[in-house]
């Protein structure tokens, strides 16, 4: 028998998380974000699935548009934050890919390549996240130059929102605002909205459903990136489970220690389960006690730090649990957000932390 550790990813629920994007977005363009080895879930996999559906696909990198590229995804794959040295241009033309461009020195890369078709730019304007894009005078300036260049065809507006998770801030309006007012002298389409947007903030989505664009990320993945939850974020569909299964169970008496650190000491008689799944598989580390997981889906909690290969649950209340029995780390039954706030982080890096020792295995 080999170790239970695995990642079911159901590939029917991805398709209506899209389906959901592209309705929430009033049937906007949507390019289903895949970066990062599409969160974890495997990038060929969700590409070649989503392939019937999906507008375009959007990555971080070259090297992860060519993988698409080399499975034969036939679907626009834009780089999202452009290309980053001049001699990938030649993919690009090559590939068809559309290119972000947030620099000058992109612009001038542009310029002196020739294409065989025109390519598509996605203009990056910073609205006030203050990472990549134009500043307004840049903006307009690249886009005056890119306008008259030959190489390129269809411009697009872009941007990022930075708190677009957040249900009561003002600050995605105000970078919307922004964005408008100095695409005000362009008739450009435009393409703002990540998952949080799309969920929370119909302004963001544009007006022209021919044309427009919407970044769909995590809510692809059934996690909702709110901060609290709302109406569209409880209709996301669980996309991941991260299970395995029980290889030991111990009775403690009361006044034992658990684990590295002895973090955990037990104050009655305990039941233990302990799990084949670690930080070496991608599960967190930081997990405290009290994390959620499901034992035979029935809910318990973690007891005891987080080892490389193995971690340990409650299984007082569960007397029946026993060896081989399965066990849900997130899912349909643990909300990988509880989890993700039990260890101090987002369910964005788990699901990219998964290692290559969990295999991936897909149900339609
Ligand atoms: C990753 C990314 C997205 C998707 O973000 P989510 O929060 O996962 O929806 C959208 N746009 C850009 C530019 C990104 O880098």
């Amino acid at each position: 028998m080999a170790r239970a550790a695995k990642a079911t990813i159901n590939l029917a629920a991805l398709k209506q998380n899209y389906l959901l994007a592209k309705e929430l977005a009033g049937g906007k363009q949507a390019a289903a974000i895949i970066k990062a080895n599409a969160y974890g879930h495997g990038a060929v996999q969700v590409a070649r699935y989503l392939s019937d559906v999906a507008d375009a696909f959007g990555v971080a990198c070259i090297e992860e548009a060519m993988e698409l590229k080399d499975a034969g995804i036939e679907q626009p794959v834009a780089l999202l934050e452009g290309f980053f040295t001049a001699d990938e241009l030649e993919l690009v033309n090559e590939h068809k890919l559309i290119t972000a461009v947030h620099s000058d020195w992109q612009v001038e890369a542009i310029a002196s390549t020739t294409f065989d078709q025109p390519v598509t730019v996605w203009v990056k304007f910073d609205s006030g996240m203050h990472r990549l894009g134009f500043d307004a005078d840049g903006f307009r300036q690249a886009l005056q130059t890119l306008k008259e260049l030959p190489q390129v065809g269809q411009l697009v507006a872009m941007t990022h929102y930075a708190c677009a998770d957040e249900v009561e801030c003002e600050y995605t309006q105000q970078q919307l605002n922004k964005f408008l007012a100095v695409c005000a002298d362009y008739d450009l389409p435009v393409c703002t909205a990540n998952s949080a947007a799309i969920l929370h903030w119909p302004e963001t989505h544009g007006k022209n459903t021919c044309t427009d664009w919407v970044r769909p990320g995590i809510m692809l993945y059934g996690a909702s990136p709110m901060d609290q939850n709302t109406e569209n974020s409880q209709r996301l569909q669980t996309v991941m489970t991260l299970s395995s299964a029980l290889i030991a169970v111990r009775e403690l008496e009361p006044g034992e220690p658990i684990g590295y650190g002895r973090r955990f000491v037990t104050e009655q008689p305990t039941r233990v389960g302990v799990v084949a799944m670690g930080y070496a598989d991608g599960y967190p580390r930081h997990a405290k006690d009290g994390t959620p997981v499901a034992v035979n889906d029935k809910m318990t909690r973690i007891i005891g730090k987080v080892s490389m290969d193995m971690m340990t649950v409650d299984l007082t209340d569960l007397p029946d649990a026993q060896i081989g029995d399965p066990v849900e780390l997130w899912g349909e039954q643990v909300d990988v957000n509880d989890v993700a706030s039990c260890a101090d982080t987002i369910a964005y890096t788990l699901y990219t932390g998964i290692t290559r020792r969990v295999p991936l295995v897909y149900k339609s």
